[in-house]
């Protein structure tokens, strides 16, 4: 059985997330979408307000799992009995920091493979930061971001 996890702060999930479940799922048994906490990034939602939104924004993808993890990605994937690291690239910015990462990862366990999987040409642009920054201006995210997601955005944002 083929497990794949997909990490991510996910926050708040976004189309160009929901399209690389889609294709990831396509090539797994089991995807495993874990939400972690990343230190460096100041959330807007909760993790399981973020469990919540990816679980509805997933709910068409029959072999989906929606996990939250804190801790090391590496004994996270071993505990889950997976081996492979699925992660969506956008642009050459991403690489960097893609590159980096799954370099650190094979370094701490060379059985844990990372794969990418390119951006759909009509999310390439898109990112939670940005949808964040865009619907904090009252621009249109529609399309951007499941409809699910949608409304609680807007309603978070005027909160602060
Ligand atoms: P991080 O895990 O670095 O905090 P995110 O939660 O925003 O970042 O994203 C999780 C993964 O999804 C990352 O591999 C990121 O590159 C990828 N991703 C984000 N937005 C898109 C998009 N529009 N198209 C393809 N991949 C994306």
């Amino acid at each position: 059985m083929r497990i794949v996890v997909c990490p991510g702060s996910f926050d708040p999930v976004t189309s160009g997330h929901v399209d690389i479940f889609e294709r990831a799922a396509k090539i797994s048994d089991l995807l495993i979408v874990a939400v972690f906490h990343n230190p460096n990034k100041n959330p807007l939602f909760s993790m399981e307000e973020r469990v919540e939104m990816l679980k509805a924004a997933t709910a068409h993808i029959p072999n989906i799992e929606v996990d939250a993890f804190s801790g090391l990605l590496n004994e996270y994937v071993k505990q889950r009995e997976s081996n492979v690291i699925i992660r969506g690239l956008r642009a050459f910015s991403d690489f960097e920091y893609e590159f980096q990462r799954a370099l650190l990862m094979k370094k701490l366990n060379p059985e844990i493979e990372t794969i990418f999987i390119m951006t759909n040409n009509e999310y390439s642009f898109v990112s939670s930061s940005g949808i964040k920054e865009l619907a904090k201006f009252g621009g249109n995210i529609t399309g951007l971001v499941p409809a699910v997601v949608q409304d609680k955005i807007t309603k978070r944002i005027s909160e602060i």
